[in-house]
């Protein structure tokens, strides 16, 4: 590995993808450099057992009207669909009638429209003290805060929240999103499985020091995960002691999934859906034959997924497999097999899914990104301050830190 690079792109997720793509094109001589033996980071399809891929991480593409990939992805010859997303209705109306899912409905939009409003205030709060209180459908909503937020209402900032800004169009990837983000990368210019630990900037140059032996550099875009920064899994030499602490303000919460295959599915709906219960909040929510395949896609969040991903492997997959069978009922449960559960906390290049802000530290994200000495620069989907969260707000990131840096360097 050559010892020196005008630019190092720290971290090959899709944030990295994009400034390391913006700084090849200017013929920057840049490399990135990424902890995994492969690119994407949080978004990855991998093909199960059963032979059709699934994504491990990022699935929808969020905001698809507005989103910078859509057309990339479609232009590199992947498959967009653009069937609506699954989660509006509880199939069979399982366990869960016409009139309950209108009344959690309405719930649901009461809560959104306080929590905008809350936000107009300016001051920033816990988004759980705008529940209604004791409010029959709480539990649920808060369910879904843990999908949504990685986190339940109560950790999650009321101004971060309604700073998010989403179009309502979502679509999907029948290749898998991960395989299409990866599949942008500049692949000649990745170095995996060489980890940085430690960036020092107190000489002329930058010097990383990296599982392959020391490099230098001009400039820098740190790329990683916010825990990496929060938890000294990557360190600065001085310290910094403001990206540490504004990393910290903004966790990733945790999503998880888990992929479970179906006999004989004719019986259940195409691009169904169910809730495991409407009355709690550690519960997952199953999409039902995605694309058509014959599998349930499940996604749980928040603390119900720390919880069972710390109880071991295979216990998120029996949670599943027993609420499915009590909705469903045993000749369903019978045919269900186990092809694949994700641990995204215990994942050491993420410790988590996606970036919420706790209350009071909406600041952070700005924090964040801001670079420091004209020559480190930072990107990830926790500097975007209206798609934090997703592949479409660690994209621009990247491509806004690397136009930084051609400007630097100029
Ligand atoms: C279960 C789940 C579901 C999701 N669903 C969606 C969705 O439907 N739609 C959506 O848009 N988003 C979704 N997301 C979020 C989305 O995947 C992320 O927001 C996005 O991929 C983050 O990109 P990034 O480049 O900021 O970070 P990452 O993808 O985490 O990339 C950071 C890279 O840095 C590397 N790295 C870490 N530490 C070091 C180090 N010290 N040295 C070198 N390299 C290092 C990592 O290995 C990684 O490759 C989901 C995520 C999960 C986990």
């Amino acid at each position: 590995m050559r010892d020196h690079f005008d630019v190092v792109v720290v971290g090959a997720g899709a944030a990295g993808i994009a400034a390391l793509r913006r700084l090849t094109a200017a013929g920057v001589d840049a490399v990135a450099l990424e902890a995994r033996d492969r690119v994407g980071g949080r978004a990855h399809t991998i093909t199960t057992a059963a032979g059709f891929p699934v994504d491990c991480g990022a699935g929808w593409v969020h905001s698809a009207d507005e989103n910078p990939l859509a057309g990339p992805i479609a232009a590199a010859g992947f498959t967009l669909d653009r069937s609506p997303p699954h989660w509006m209705k509880q199939a069979f109306n399982r366990d869960f009638s016409e009139a309950e899912q209108r009344a959690y409905r309405a719930a649901f939009n009461a809560l959104d429209e306080r929590l905008t409003a809350a936000a107009k205030t300016g001051v920033d709060r816990p988004a759980s003290d705008f529940f209604e209180p004791n409010g029959r459908w709480n539990p649920l909503l808060d369910a879904f805060s843990s999908y949504y937020n990685g986190a339940e209402f109560e950790a999650v900032s009321v101004l971060d929240y309604a700073a998010y800004e989403d179009s309502g169009v979502n679509w999907r990837v029948r290749e898998g999103y991960g395989a299409a983000v990866a599949s942008f990368a500049a692949l000649d210019h990745v170095i995996t499985g060489c980890p940085v630990t430690t960036i020092h900037h107190d000489g002329a140059e930058l010097t990383l020091d990296t599982g392959k032996g020391r490099i230098t550099a001009r400039a820098v875009i740190v790329c990683v995960p916010t825990p990496a920064l929060a938890k000294g899994g990557l360190t600065f030499s001085p310290g910094l002691p403001d990206k540490a602490q504004a990393a910290a303000g903004l966790p990733l919460g945790l999503a998880d999934k888990v992929f479970i295959g179906l006999d004989a599915p004719d019986d259940l709906p195409l691009e169904g859906h169910l809730f495991g219960h409407k009355d709690r909040t550690a519960t997952a929510s199953y999409h039902l034959r995605p694309f058509g395949r014959p599998y349930i896609e499940a996604f749980l969040g928040g603390a119900c997924a720390r919880d069972l991903e710390a109880a071991g492997a295979g216990a998120m997959a029996d949670f599943c497999l027993q609420e499915l069978g009590e909705l469903l009922g045993s000749d369903v449960g019978r045919r269900l097999h186990v092809l694949g559960e994700t641990h995204w906390a215990a994942d050491p290049w993420a410790l988590g899914s996606y970036s919420h802000a706790l209350p009071g530290h909406m600041g952070d994200r700005a924090v964040l990104a801001a670079p420091v000495e004209d020559r480190i620069f930072f990107a990830g989907e926790a500097t975007h301050a209206t798609f934090y969260s997703t592949v479409h707000g660690a994209w621009p990131s990247g491509e806004r830190a690397a136009d930084e840096v051609l400007a630097a360097l100029a």
